[in-house]
C-alpha cells in the first residue's frame, strides 16, 4: 500500500465489478473504511468478504435511489464516482432511452452523490476529495459511443465546475481519463479483435490498461500528495490522448 488513507472514510460507486472493485481494494488495503454502492448483491456479498467493507446496493440510475444510497452511507472523507455503463450503438441509431440512461448513470449520479457528499463534509467543517472516474472517450469521438463519449465529455465539466464550487470548501474535485481497461465492459467494447487491435496500436505504451492503474491513480488523487491538484482530467491512457 502506497497511500496512508487510515482514520479516513470512502464512498466508491459501482464498486461491484472491474475499475471501482479494484479501488475498493487498494484503498482498504491503504487504511480506509470503505462503503461500496453496486446494484448486484451477489457482487458486494463477496466484495465485503475480500475487503471488510460496508456494502448498500441500489440502481443509482434512479435519482431517488442514488441520493438514499448516498445519505445511507453516513459522513464519507472521499468519494469515487465509478459507476458507469456503455451501450453501444451507432449515432444514427442511437435511442433517447440509451442516451437518458447513460447521461443518468455516468452524469446525474456522480452529480447526485457528490452533492451529498459534498454537503456533509461542508457541514462538519471538513476537507475532503472527489474523484470522478471519465474516459479518453471525453476527448475523442469513438464509433459507436455517442451517449457514452457525450456523458463523458459531460462528466469532465462536472469535474471542472465542482473543483471551481467546492474548492473554496477545501474539497478537491479532479477526474480520471482512462484507456480500454480488462474489465467487463472492455471485454465487451473492445473483445473483438478487429476493434482492439486498431486502438492498440495507437497507445504508445502498446497495451491496455489494468484495472490496478486506474485504482493507484484515483488513489493518489484521494491522497494528500495531491493536495495541490485540483480539478484536473488525469489520462490513463498510456499516451493515447498524445497522438
Ligand atoms: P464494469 O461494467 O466492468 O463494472 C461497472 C460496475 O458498476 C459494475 O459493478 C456495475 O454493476 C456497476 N454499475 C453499473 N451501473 C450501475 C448502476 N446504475 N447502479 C449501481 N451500480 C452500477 O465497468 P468498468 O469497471 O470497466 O468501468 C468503471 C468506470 O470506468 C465506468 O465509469 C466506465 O465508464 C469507466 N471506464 C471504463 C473503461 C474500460 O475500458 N473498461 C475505460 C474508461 C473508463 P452491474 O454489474 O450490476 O451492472
Amino acid at each position: 500500500a502506497h497511500f496512508d488513507f487510515s482514520g479516513r472514510r470512502a464512498l466508491v460507486t459501482g464498486a461491484g465489478k472491474g475499475i471501482g472493485r479494484e479501488i475498493v481494494a487498494l484503498l482498504s488495503a491503504c487504511g480506509a473504511q470503505v462503503v461500496a454502492i453496486s446494484r448486484d448483491a451477489g457482487d458486494l456479498d463477496s466484495l465485503r468478504g475480500e475487503t471488510g467493507c460496508e456494502v448498500i446496493a441500489a440502481d443509482l440510475a434512479d435519482a431517488n435511489a442514488a441520493r438514499q444510497a448516498a445519505e445511507q452511507a453516513g459522513p464519507v472523507d472521499l468519494l469515487v464516482n465509478n459507476a458507469g455503463i456503455s451501450i453501444l450503438q451507432s449515432f444514427l441509431d442511437t435511442t433517447p432511452e440509451a442516451f437518458d440512461q447513460t447521461q443518468a448513470v455516468n452524469v446525474r449520479a456522480a452529480m447526485i452523490v457528490g452533492q451529498v457528499v459534498a454537503r456533509g463534509l461542508i457541514g462538519r467543517g471538513a476537507a475532503g476529495a472527489i474523484v470522478n472516474v471519465s474516459s479518453q472517450s471525453s476527448s475523442v469521438g469513438l464509433p459507436n459511443h455517442a451517449a457514452y463519449c457525450a456523458s463523458k465529455g459531460a462528466l469532465d465539466q462536472l469535474t471542472r465546475v465542482m473543483a471551481v464550487e467546492l474548492g473554496p470548501q477545501g474539497i478537491r474535485v479532479n477526474a480520471v481519463n482512462p484507456t480500454v481497461t480488462l474489465t467487463p465492459m472492455g471485454a465487451m467494447a473492445w473483445g473483438d479483435p478487429a476493434k482492439s487491435a486498431p486502438m492498440l496500436a495507437r497507445i504508445p505504451l502498446g497495451r491496455f490498461a489494468q484495472p490496478r492503474d486506474v485504482a493507484q491513480a484515483v488513489a493518489y488523487l484521494l491522497s494528500d500528495a495531491a493536495g495541490m491538484v485540483n480539478g484536473v482530467m488525469l489520462p490513463v491512457d498510456g499516451g493515447f490522448l498524445s497522438n
